[in-house]
């Protein structure tokens, strides 16, 4: 896609190198976000006629925070690592600061609580062993008649 420079892939479906080793930008919320705002600078500078900058996008890594589990989150940031309803907390604190408007903020804090008081969640863990059925179609030799 380098002939096309009006076309932007980011976030989950973009794969950003970090270094020469091989390491990647994960696919995790501050990295779409943080390359969400680098095409969003580029594409305002468009519009305004100006040059996009020509520094390359970077990735500055601010830690990990990831929910496990019903009410339970680890947080990874330098020094400060926690886990459980504690970690949950700040996992929500941090979620619902950086959605976008305050309706998306409530309605994200009201779908949460439902899922959390009727146990709705739609995230569920994979812990079962694939079925043969999953895997699609048994494929048939058109050969063989
Ligand atoms: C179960 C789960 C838990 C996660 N937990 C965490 C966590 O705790 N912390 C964390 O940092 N990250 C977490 N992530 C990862 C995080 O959600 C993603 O990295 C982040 O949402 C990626 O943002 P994105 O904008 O690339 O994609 P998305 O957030 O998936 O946004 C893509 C959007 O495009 C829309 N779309 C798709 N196709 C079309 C189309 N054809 N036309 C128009 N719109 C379309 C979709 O509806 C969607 O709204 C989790 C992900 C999952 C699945």
């Amino acid at each position: 896609m380098a002939e096309r420079d009006d076309v932007r892939v980011i976030g989950d479906i973009a794969r950003v190198e970090t270094d020469d080793q091989g390491g990647t930008v994960p696919g995790i919320a501050q990295g779409a976000m943080q390359m969400g705002a680098y095409a969003g600078k580029a594409i305002a500078a468009r519009i305004a006629g100006r040059a996009p900058s020509k520094k390359p996008f970077s990735y500055f890594d601010k830690g990990s925070l990831a929910t496990v589990g019903r009410g339970k989150a680890v947080l990874d940031m330098g020094r400060l690592h926690l886990s459980g309803f504690l970690g949950w907390m700040v996992w929500a604190v941090v979620h619902i600061t950086f959605l976008v408007n305050f309706r998306s903020r409530i309605a994200a804090m009201a779908s949460w609580t439902f899922a959390y008081i009727f146990q709705t969640g739609v995230n569920e863990l994979i812990t079962k062993p694939a079925r043969s059925e999953d895997h699609g179609p048994k494929s048939t030799d058109a050969s063989s008649g």
